[in-house]
């Protein structure tokens, strides 16, 4: 496994930081960033999007451009349904004489899901 991915958002190496600048002098550029992968850390998730992305920005800028893209991997053509109980509306008051309703919706087990 890499130590590092270069970061996917398109358009990382054009945002002006610091950290971004790379080269001789006189022969500057802005760079992508580099993605540390803590692949020995508890919490390292190979599937977590952060992987390859330095920022929610970049990741955003990713998404935005390959949208259409992204969409066909698994079109949503149906809605997706979770089953629940009937919802129970519950009245409550405060000791101040304050009325207010909330409305408890617990989910079915289902194994299919
Ligand atoms: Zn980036």
């Amino acid at each position: 496994m890499a130590e590092h991915y270069w970061c996917h958002g398109p358009s990382c190496h054009t945002y002006v930081t610091t950290d971004r600048v790379r080269g001789t002098k006189g022969s500057k550029v802005l760079r992508t960033r580099k993605v540390k992968q803590h692949t020995n850390s508890t919490w390292y998730n190979p599937n977590n999007w952060y992987n390859w992305f330095c920022s929610m920005g970049c990741y955003n800028d990713f998404a935005n451009k390959h949208a259409d893209a992204i969409r066909r991997i698994a079109p949503r053509t149906e809605p997706l349904e979770t089953r629940i109980e009937d919802p129970k509306r519950e009245k409550h008051e405060t000791h101040y004489g304050h009325t207010y309703y909330d409305t408890t919706i617990k989910k079915i087990d289902n194994a299919e899901q």
